[in-house]
């Protein structure tokens, strides 16, 4: 079956703005959740290819992507669905905040298991990581420590009294059209379908006490600043003996270098050479985000020359291969001079050597820019 299109699944143009776009996607999102059609495998369907368009058309990178190259930009597993789409929890726990307060209690949200029984999720957790640039070079185990809320030792559920356990409570109301019957989360249990009956001291209304956990986070390379990761289950519990943990949301930061500059997966770097290292040629070394590399530099470099280290940026999150280690020759021009040295450069100002010939292959600077980007 031929996919559809994420623009005309959203119902919205090529051009719509990110408000748009959101504004769409929370309004389909209302229209089929599940809360809403309960054992509708068709609202499901749709629900979840909403979610999936969004994730896409939301993320700048993504949406160029798929602008570009269509469903193809995210086949082979790469992407992030890997053509298998989305599950339900995924959908909850990464775009709750999208509902906002239109459905679920004091909880993230609430996702179903096979048996269709209500079970409630914890909130997630919020926390940064700051990262160098060596760091995301290669990627990195971060340990960090989290205070979770989870269920108090020793503490006891009861089936809830106003729900019987259902999670959910029957409205019926008289409308234009006739009787309707809504099912609404129970306001006693918010859904968990049972409340406690016993707690031990310290522990919250919902049974829920605070611990602090070392949580391991793997971090791919080429991640970039901004990007959020999530560490499934290790958010806040919720209560109840089905509850699932929410999970913890690793916002990531890049610590700016001191020499090096990224742009996306290439890094640039400023050399500075001497004017006779310009003249006679010369070797460096320098520190890239891999290791140090020894540069060769050629007799009669010129200044604002770039030197191409393929591979020796950053890799690609969406693993396309390794951006490049950009150098940029600047010639530094001696500002004091001893009396011989000015006689020198004197004796030079009438010689055919020094003065200015660019030949076709000392590019001029816009081409050199072009062939950057190229
Ligand atoms: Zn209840």
């Amino acid at each position: 079956m031929a996919k559809q299109d994420y623009y005309e699944i959203l119902g919205v143009s090529k051009s719509a703005s990110a408000a748009e776009i959101k504004k769409a996607y929370r309004k389909m999102a209302i229209k089929y959740h599940p809360d809403k059609n309960p054992d509708n495998k068709e609202a499901e369907e749709k629900f979840k290819q909403a979610a999936e368009a969004y994730e896409v058309l939301s993320d700048q990178n993504k949406k160029a992507r798929y602008d570009q190259y269509g469903h193809a930009a995210f086949e082979g597993g790469q992407g992030g669905f890997g053509g298998g789409g989305m599950n339900m929890e995924d959908i909850f726990s990464q775009f709750g905040d999208i509902f906002g307060g239109a459905f679920g209690g004091g909880f993230g949200g609430f996702g179903g298991d096979s048996r269709g029984q209500a079970r409630v999720k914890g909130s997630n957790l919020r926390i940064r990581v700051k990262l160098t640039l060596e760091e995301i070079a290669k990627g990195v185990e971060k340990k960090v420590k989290v205070r979770r809320k989870v269920q108090a030792p020793g503490v006891k559920y009861q089936t809830c009294n106003t729900c019987n356990g259902s999670g959910q409570q029957m409205r019926v109301t008289n409308t234009i059209l006739g009787r309707m019957q809504t099912a609404t989360t129970c306001s006693t249990c918010h859904g968990a379908g049972e409340t406690i009956s016993s707690k031990p001291n310290g522990a919250d209304a919902q049974g829920l006490i605070i611990k602090e956990e070392t949580v391991s986070i793997q971090i791919p390379a080429g991640v970039t600043d901004g990007i959020q990761l999530k560490v499934g289950g290790k958010g806040n519990d919720a209560p109840g003996k089905n509850a699932i943990a929410g999970d913890l949301l690793v916002l990531i930061e890049e610590i700016p270098h001191n020499t090096l500059k990224r742009e996306g997966t290439n890094i640039h770097y400023d050399l500075y050479i001497s004017l006779s290292e310009a003249v006679l040629g010369t070797s460096k070394e320098i520190e890239t985000v891999s290791g140090r590399v020894k540069v060769k530099i050629d007799a009669g470099t010129q200044s604002g020359k770039i030197l191409r280290l393929k591979g020796k940026g950053l890799p690609s999150i969406e693993r396309y291969g390794n951006g490049d280690f950009l150098i940029h020759v600047s010639v530094w021009t001696p500002q004091e001079l001893t009396k011989e040295q000015r006689r020198f450069f004197e004796s030079m100002k009438e010689d055919d050597n020094f003065a200015p010939n660019p030949q076709k292959n000392d590019k001029s600077f816009f081409e050199k820019v072009k062939d950057m980007f190229s």
